[in-house]
């Protein structure tokens, strides 16, 4: 009974958050630069700071993350941070040899007003930026938005520092993933593979946070969009970017930048987002849907008609970030589950209309808050219960003191594996889901079913 101190009654909070359905800024960010390859992620603030934004990304991704810090004292909180940083990019670049350095701010150097461009431009002069070398930013405040405003301004950032358009268009499409797992960016780029579709994806941090044990430790695995492609940004003839938090800022910079014009679509979570991601490239590309994409779609779908039964009306609880959760609202909708409570701790507006529109047809009141906490979601179940719960390992209180099966989904999964290696996007992510779904629902019907109707063959 570790929550035992919620109560059902709702009282007004205003300036208080309790158990928060979301994590730093600085984390977003450090995530989306561990997408370009050989960059070395660096917190423009004090050592505390990255250490937890390190090794929350080390628990959830069971990999080492290296990044630098320009490791703030009472000093630099007073006079700011440029001589740290300036010190900083010098050492990164002699001794860890990157070809970037991805520098974020945090909430103290944000407070302080430290201008990154600014002190990035005296490292340049002072030659500590060595020639085919670079340093980007993104301006990351904390106390502001979430780890997912976070990713989305770095990634704007790869399109704001290196995005060029050298007058000429080439045949290919960029991709903008998301903040999607290093397996979803890998079957991402396999169903664009699949459609023949050449592409650059960024940030791609498939094989940099799932890599295999080869015995040998590699600073920079061999994952990741190379700077060359991010130079070519500008040249392609459309970007698809996934997750309008996510992906949306950068995509839409592009197109002011260069003149290359972008469709922002839902994560393709379930099956109508993934549908209409598929079609969405194969119209802009002008190519066919390949029978290997039908196959993974009609086996989705034969699940779905197997299993509806299970599925139908059962209520579920959601917490997690805006993309993943208005595609899984969604995809839960069309499988005749009953997604009443929504909480994600990112705020927006648009989120809670949109959820709103997505579950019209429920024939419950739902409950969706933008900006809210675990805390409130759990006072909504201790005043009607549901039968699942779908969230990140923070939800497993919730679950534990409610006696209610719980599926891990989404940032950050700390308590176990699987989420870095087995894809939740696309068809093949969707039977994934599906089967885990499933799982928890009928793990919990063996268990309280009495003897006499305790089935061997659900
Ligand atoms: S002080 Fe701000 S940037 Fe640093 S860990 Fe806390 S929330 Fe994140």
């Amino acid at each position: 009974m570790l929550l035992r101190h919620t109560t059902a009654e709702i009282i007004e909070r205003t300036a208080l958050t309790v158990n928060p359905a979301k994590t730093c800024q600085p984390i977003g960010a450090m995530y989306a630069a561990l997408g370009i390859h050989r960059c070395l992620p660096h917190s423009h603030g004090s050592q505390g700071c990255c250490a937890y934004h390190r090794s929350t990304l080390t628990r959830h991704y069971k990999e080492p993350v290296m990044a630098g810090t320009s490791s703030f004292t009472e000093g630099a909180s007073v006079f700011g941070g440029q001589a740290n940083l300036v010190q900083a990019i010098h050492n990164m670049f002699t001794i860890y040899e990157p070809d970037v350095i991805a520098v974020h701010t945090t909430c103290l150097s944000e407070t302080i007003g430290d201008d990154i461009p600014q002190i990035i431009a005296k490292a340049r002069d002072e030659g500590k930026i060595p020639p085919g070398k670079y340093v980007i930013h993104a301006n990351t405040p904390s106390y502001v938005g979430s780890h997912v405003t976070g990713f989305a301004n770095m990634v704007k950032a790869m399109v704001d520092y290196f995005a060029t358009t050298e007058g000429r268009k080439e045949h290919r499409l960029n991709l903008i993933p998301g903040y999607v797992e290093p397996a979803d960016m890998e079957e991402l780029k396999r169903i664009v593979g699949e459609l023949g579709i050449a592409t650059i994806m960024f940030p791609d941090t498939s094989n940099v946070l799932n890599t295999p044990q080869t015995g040998r430790y590699a600073m920079y695995p061999p994952g990741g969009v190379k700077v060359a492609d991010l130079q070519r940004l500008g040249t392609s003839v459309g970007t698809v970017a996934l997750g309008r938090l996510a992906s949306g800022s950068a995509a839409r910079a592009l197109d002011t930048k260069c003149k290359v014009p972008c469709e922002i679509l839902d994560l393709p979570i379930g099956l109508k987002a993934t549908d209409r991601f598929i079609d969405t490239l194969r119209q802009i590309a002008g190519v066919s849907v390949p029978d290997s994409l039908n196959l993974d779609r009609g086996r989705l779908l034969d699940v779905i008609t197997d299993m509806h039964q299970y599925f139908f009306g059962r209520k579920v609880a959601l917490a997690g970030d805006p993309d993943q959760l208005i595609s899984l609202t969604e995809f839960l909708v069309d499988i005749d589950m009953w997604p009443i409570y929504i909480v994600t701790g990112t705020p927006g507006k648009k989120f809670e209309s949109r959820i709103r529109e997505l579950t019209k047809e429920v024939p419950y009141p739902v409950k969706v808050q933008a900006g809210g906490d675990m805390f409130l979601l759990h006072q909504w179940i201790k005043q009607e219960p549901v039968d699942l719960l779908i969230g990140n390992t923070y939800m497993k209180y919730i679950s534990r003191d409610e006696d209610i099966p719980m599926v891990r989904f989404g940032f950050p999964i700390l308590d176990r594996l699987g989420h870095v290696y087995f894809p939740t996007v696309g068809y093949r992510g969707g039977l994934r889901l599906l089967e885990q779904i499933l799982d928890a629902l009928l793990d919990r019907q063996d268990r309280d079913a009495p003897e006499e109707s305790f089935e061997l063959v659900m």
